[in-house]
């Protein structure tokens, strides 16, 4: 009977069970330093989250969902190409990322999603943080996206102040300004705005991806929409600020949090929503040295910079009306796999001349079959500290960052957690499970023959 009905939908819609008839346009809102407790729907008790909490409810919410690196710029490389940084060049021993002093960038050979959608005929448009490079050769416009709109790194960057970075921070926030950062704003590779005036900054991000789905006639489209905050400086628009009993943190998501309902909106409105698949994460966990101006990461131990669960694991949202079912996905995935699937979502086949690491989800997103993903590889800059397979994550190496959450400690035998029964890694079960670290062990000495020596993007640096 299953098989009969599978057959009726191949001859009704022309494509495989499973397979939409045409390829979705593809929404990609991806926060900045969001941690993985600071919505509503992933258990935060003051910031009003609404709209993301509807988008999860009518669609999948993902509570094993990791980004690929701990800070901005490997964790964007990771989503982009489908690998893990250490592959590209873009995560480095030198320097955590890239600065406004940096010479290097993605390297033109790695293939983007954008230049996987564009290949399939999708218009793609790349707006808000990029940090992959600033550079004219490095800008989202050489790496598969027909424009960009956006400040190309973060948003703390360029300060300008007779402090320095460390003793700027210990003032009062109502002090800090946009002019202390004095980011630009592309329209593709031309400055428009110098400091970029970031208490519009969300709305503006918004605003044109607005823009850009109202232009689109016929054919999809891909909009990869990467919001500069709720990263420190944090800035909300007069409209937003001071609303959040969260403070000014909440207000911050708040704001990208209405964003994101008035692009669901605008889906709607146009008949698109049946047709396009949102996906809404964070690029690595809250940056908690930062006290209140930092994020959440929910009932995960440490934060940002870290390779605890609290540095790579995100809320993570997909929604796609009609296609993809109400559901809580408790299997990992991660942004590694956004390239796999969606390729496969558009018809396109995958490079086979270079590693992927990624998976195809989409069977779990469309049918909710279980996700095919079993590990996950903990990198900090060009290290692997860490892996988990299944519920089990062993840690080779454990370090803090920014002053919090201890010092360098190499483990041998390493740290054995069991994440479902222990999510907030308190206690070390190495001991009473030699067969599992044996196992874990096998997993990264495999996962480190597979890495190529490459050069190190993040290290050239103009004095
Ligand atoms: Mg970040």
């Amino acid at each position: 009977m299953r098989n009969f009905f599978s057959l009726l939908c191949l001859v009704l819609t022309g494509a495989l069970p499973g397979q939409s008839a045409a390829p979705p346009n593809v929404i990609v809102i991806f926060a900045d330093d969001l941690g993985y407790g600071d919505l509503g729907s992933y258990g935060h008790p003051t910031i009003r989250t609404p709209r993301l909490d509807s988008m999860a409810r009518e669609g999948q919410r993902w509570t094993s969902y990791y980004v690929a690196a701990n800070v901005c710029t490997p964790s964007r490389a990771a989503l982009l190409t489908g690998r893990y940084p250490i592959r590209s060049g873009m995560t480095s021993g030198v320097h955590g990322v890239l600065f406004p002093y940096s010479t290097g960038g993605l390297p033109a050979s790695e293939i983007t999603v954008a230049e996987q959608l564009r290949s399939a005929g999708y218009a793609t448009a790349a707006i808000g943080k990029w940090h992959l490079g600033h550079l004219p050769q490095y800008l989202p416009t050489r790496h598969g996206f027909d424009r960009y709109f956006g400040i190309p790194y973060s948003n703390d960057m360029d300060l300008q102040s007779e402090l320095s970075y460390g003793d700027f921070w210990r003032q009062p926030h109502d002090s800090i300004r946009p002019g202390n950062f004095n980011v630009p704003l592309l329209r593709d590779t031309t400055v428009v705005e110098r400091p970029a005036d970031q208490r519009t900054i969300t709305r503006r991000y918004t605003e044109e991806a607005l823009d850009f789905i109202r232009e689109q006639k016929d054919g999809p489209f891909f909009v990869y929409l990467a919001h500069n905050l709720p990263h420190v400086p944090l800035f909300a628009s007069a409209d937003f600020l001071g609303r959040s009993d969260r403070g000014l943190y909440g207000d911050v998501v708040e704001e990208i949090d209405d964003g994101v309902g008035r692009i669901l909106d605008l889906l709607r409105e146009r008949g698109l929503a049946e047709n396009t698949l949102v996906i809404f994460t964070s690029d690595n966990g809250p940056w908690r040295s930062y006290g209140l101006d930092g994020g959440s990461p929910g009932p995960f131990y440490a934060g940002k910079g870290t390779t605890w669960e609290g540095g790579h694991r995100v809320p993570a949202i997909f929604w796609w009306p009609g296609h993809i079912s109400p559901a809580t996905v408790r299997g990992v995935g991660t942004t590694l796999d956004l390239l796999p699937t969606l390729s496969a979502l558009a018809g396109v086949a995958v490079p086979d001349d270079r590693l992927i690491d990624g998976v195809d989800l989409s069977a779990t997103l469309l049918e909710g079959a279980e996700s095919p993903r079993q590990e996950m590889i903990y990198y900090r800059d060009t290290t692997v500290y860490a892996v988990r397979q299944g519920p089990w994550k062993a840690h080779f190496v454990t370090q803090g960052n920014y002053g919090q959450f201890g010092a360098r400690e190499v483990h041998d035998p390493p740290l054995l957690y069991h994440l479902g029964r222990d999510p907030g890694e308190t206690t070390d079960v190495a001991a009473t499970h030699p067969d599992i670290v044996r196992a874990l062990t096998a997993l990264a000495d495999r996962h480190r023959a597979t890495v190529v020596p490459v050069p190190d993007q993040l290290a050239e640096w103009r004095e």
